[in-house]
């Protein structure tokens, strides 16, 4: 889309950002049409959300589990043979600094390692050094309509592969499966395989019956949430039961509530599938409790990041690449 040059470029271009050890205007960034993760989608990444929260009085920007983030990156690494390039401590230098570089209270920080740049050829190049790339974008709080009354979902038969414990940058299952939904006038695809619930096409999904979270264990056929887990976390602290198991189909059809999960989204109410009311067609009131048990959980681990920050301050700003 050509801008008119009367018009001020919209925030998130005027973004700086990490790439390959230098800090650039999001706008000027540039990687080699020889990248794999351009030329093969050989690459993997994570989204964190940053929020400011009340933490010991102050109001402070924090990512929410941002070690946890650092730890699946390392297992999509390890997943995919890519060395991971920093180490967690640089992770969460990094991480600090791009948020300190932007003056947006709700960001959504990105990370993204890919193989390198080496000749087009299948197997993995000898001696290609990871692209490493972090920027960050100011996150619109989640619109309160979504919030108070919930969302539409559609479901879909899931034809993705079967990594998708891995955090990989190919993405085009996922792309067509939202795709779907926006096409049906919904907000997110719920996926099925052979009968079961494997999650949405950029959400974890969540079952609620008789007062019990039942979810999808972990397994090659979905992204392990960090959302997901820090619900269950936050459910099991309060005394609510939360069920890992397989979900059947069937029970999407019966469900008291159902909830989706993300970075972006935190949690809502699915109260459509299908064209068909989820319960009682409204965010149900388990939902309401998660909902603010959530935002106290924010202010937890704001102060557990400011904590660690505190012990392990952001020394210098990542500039040199890690041998
Ligand atoms: N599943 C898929 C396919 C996703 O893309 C995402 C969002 N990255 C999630 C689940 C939710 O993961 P998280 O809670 O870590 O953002």
């Amino acid at each position: 889309m050509i801008e008119s040059r009367s018009n001020p470029a919209p925030d998130w271009q005027q973004a700086t950002c990490y790439l390959n050890g230098e800090w650039t205007a999001l706008i000027d960034a540039k990687v080699s049409v020889l990248d794999r993760g351009f030329i093969f989608g050989d690459g993997v990444y994570e989204v964190i959300a940053v929020d400011t929260v009340g933490a010991d009085g102050a109001k402070t920007r924090a990512p929410f589990r941002a070690n946890e983030h650092f730890a699946r990156l390392r297992r999509s690494l390890d997943a995919v043979r890519i060395d991971n390039p920093l180490s967690l401590e640089q992770w969460l230098d990094l991480t600090a600094d791009v948020i300190d570089r932007h003056p947006w209270p709700r960001q959504l920080v990105y990370v993204q390692v890919t193989r390198g740049v080496a000749k087009r050829d299948h197997p993995f190049p000898a001696g290609a050094v990871p692209t490493v790339f972090v920027s960050t974008s100011p996150w619109p709080s989640i619109p309160n309509e979504q919030i108070e009354h919930g969302v539409a979902a559609v479901t879909h038969v899931d034809e993705r592969w079967l990594h998708c414990d891995i955090k990989s940058t190919s993405l085009l299952g996922n792309v067509l499966m939202k795709q779907y939904a926006i096409d049906k006038g919904a907000s997110e695809t719920v996926m099925l395989r052979d009968g079961y619930l494997t999650e949405g096409s950029s959400t974890n999904i969540s079952v609620i019956k008789d007062g019990v979270i039942s979810t999808p264990p972990k397994t090659v056929q979905l992204l392990p949430g960090i959302t997901v887990d820090g619900i269950a976390h936050i459910a099991t602290q309060r005394g609510v039961k939360v069920d890992v198991r397989p979900v059947a189909a069937s029970e999407l059809k019966t469900a008291d509530e159902i909830w989706l999960s993300s970075s972006g989204r935190e949690v809502l109410a699915i109260v459509t599938l299908d064209g068909a009311p989820v319960g009682s067609q409204k965010p149900g009131p388990m939902y309401c409790k998660m909902h603010e048990w959530f935002q106290l959980a924010k202010q937890e681990d704001a102060r557990a990041w400011h904590a660690q920050r505190g012990a392990s301050p952001n020394k210098s700003h990542v500039g040199e690449r890690a041998a």
